[in-house]
């Protein structure tokens, strides 16, 4: 990267801050994600100060999924950081932003889970219309009824939730494949450094010091995707 392009990402970000603080987060979320692509990967801490910021930004415009993307790749770039203390209050344990109530954020991860794995099997990724949408979310929501009422989820494990929630088949309107999104999810983590398969609840083998879960195997919202 050269000299040009470090200055042209540091004056994105300098403006960036500028708009914020005259609470202007609709222009400052542009100039930051700028200054963020901009910045060379190597210079951790700064791409994760950059991150964090555009992550404030993004809560401003309550781009919540968004912010929660930006502020988990901060935290990640740099543990000992404010990202770190605002991603531990701000994420439940699926690496998700935190909702009023557990069970909120149980049927959150839930519902990511199995929307993502129905728009894995749409060509654009979406949905094309909102009555497709409304189907989607009509079958998810009844499934989420229904493995409430099973009782399983009670008292367990984040890991058995997760392996809950992946198991879940629902019969969507298409054939839907099978769509690796979330930890528990058909595919299996391994931890090269330590030989050995990882479970949502063990450490990360990134060395951030949280659990898989809650770090490099979070579950996405469909719309970070
Ligand atoms: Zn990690």
């Amino acid at each position: 990267m050269d000299c040009t392009e470090r200055a042209k990402a540091q004056r994105a970000f300098r403006e960036g801050l500028r708009d914020l603080v005259a609470h202007r987060a609709d222009r400052a979320v542009p100039r930051l994600r700028a200054a963020v692509e901009a910045t060379d990967p190597d210079r951790k801490g700064l791409l994760s100060l950059r991150l964090y910021w555009l992550s404030v930004a993004l809560l401003r415009l309550d781009r919540v999924d968004l912010a929660i993307a930006s502020l988990a790749s901060a935290q990640k770039l740099r543990p000992r950081s404010h990202a770190r203390d605002a991603w531990e209050a701000r994420s439940n344990c699926y690496g998700m932003r935190r909702r009023e109530s557990p069970e909120l954020d149980d049927f959150h991860a839930f519902h990511s889970i199995q929307i993502t794995r129905y728009l894995g099997t749409r060509p654009s990724r979406r949905f094309a219309s909102a009555a497709e949408s409304e189907l989607v979310m009509r079958l998810v929501a009844t499934a989420w009824l229904g493995l409430r009422k099973s009782g399983q989820l009670e008292g367990s494990s984040v890991e058995r939730r997760l392996a809950l929630f992946s198991g879940c088949s629902i019969d969507f309107p298409r054939p839907a494949a099978r769509q690796p999104s979330a930890c528990g999810e058909g595919i299996v983590a391994v931890d090269f450094k330590r030989g050995r398969i990882l479970r949502a609840s063990d450490r990360c083998s990134c060395g951030s010091g949280l659990s898989w879960c809650r770090c490099c195997g979070r579950t996405k919202s469909p719309r970070e995707l």
